[in-house]
């Protein structure tokens, strides 16, 4: 397959307990950012609309799971099944701030769709599984980096460091995975590749809550901030293939976030537990504090935790 990872050559192996098994290194080189945004203290995530939300932090400018279909539109989920788009995108794709790099859960066209496959320049580094690598390779794009479980990613912008760390995921209960493509979550660790990070963050991918996520903490404690893609998507109907409310609030109690940020909740007629589900079981189990609800567009600003 015609997949270009020259940007992507394995580093070292990563320093892991023997009980944990390491993940390849990869590394990624991005062009020097201006000193101004490299030094700002604080971090922001702004949210699009389904799963799409803009990270900046530290120089970094990350995008997720770009989706930037309008209402009316549909997307393909394979084997003949649609959905429809039911609101718009907070920001239009020819609207976004320079990309240093995309974060991409899983190739389905509600993440990264058609207009992106079609717009989003090739040269974009996008960091996924290794099958959703692979299917954008043959899309022409010439800089994805595919990850396996606990595979990593270290970032180095000027004097600025992240690493993105693969973590499990899964589309569906275990029966469904040949109709389903491999899904990641993903750990964004901030600041110096060695020691602590100075901010720690979670995206769940679209995801059900099964027991290969309960290593996550184990691995990563002390996670700043976790996004959580719900929406409780039925396909046929019938089958859940993203967590709901109730769901949403179970993976909290795994991963114990110091705060949560639900998205990926109403934007298709296919998601059908909507954002007030979750609000009812945060509140319930006595989280509201720790949770921020964004509607499209809206901006969260974090700062580094005091550790
Ligand atoms: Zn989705």
């Amino acid at each position: 397959m015609a997949l270009n990872l020259s940007l992507a050559v394995p580093a070292h192996a990563q320093q892991q307990p023997a009980s944990a098994p390491a993940g390849e290194v990869f590394a990624l080189k991005l062009p020097a950012a201006s000193a101004a945004a490299a030094t700002e203290a604080n971090g922001t995530v702004q949210f699009i609309g389904t799963a799409t939300v803009l990270i900046r932090y530290q120089g970094f400018t990350i995008l997720t799971d770009p989706n930037f279909l309008h209402k009316g539109d549909h997307v393909h989920l394979g084997y003949g099944l649609t959905a429809e788009r039911l609101t718009n995108p907070a920001i239009e794709l020819d609207k976004l701030p320079p990309i240093d790099f995309v974060v991409l859960s899983h190739m389905h066209e509600d993440h990264f769709d058609k207009l992106v496959q079609e717009k989003l320049p090739k040269d974009t580094p996008i960091v996924t599984t290794k099958e959703a690598a692979a299917s954008l390779g043959k899309l022409g794009f010439n800089r994805a980096i595919g990850l396996g479980k606990w595979d990593q990613v270290e970032v180095e912008k000027g004097e600025s460091r992240m690493r993105l760390t693969a973590v499990p995921g899964r589309h569906g209960k275990a029966g469904m995975q040949a109709l389903l493509p491999s899904v990641m979550g993903s750990m964004l660790d901030f600041g110096p590749t060695k020691g602590a990070p100075t901010y720690r963050m979670y995206i769940s991918g679209d995801t059900l809550v099964y027991d290969d996520l309960k290593a996550i903490p184990q691995r990563f404690p002390g996670i700043d901030l976790a996004l959580l893609h719900l929406g409780g998507t039925r396909i046929l109907g019938v089958f859940k293939v993203t967590m709901d409310g109730k769901d949403g609030v179970e993976l909290l109690q795994i991963i114990r976030p110091q705060h949560a940020i639900p998205i990926h909740y109403n934007d298709y007629d296919v998601f059908k537990s909507p954002l007030a589900d979750f609000a009812r079981e945060v509140k319930a189990a006595g989280l509201d504090q720790q949770v921020s609800y964004l509607a499209h567009g809206e901006t969260y600003t974090f700062s580094p935790r005091k550790r």
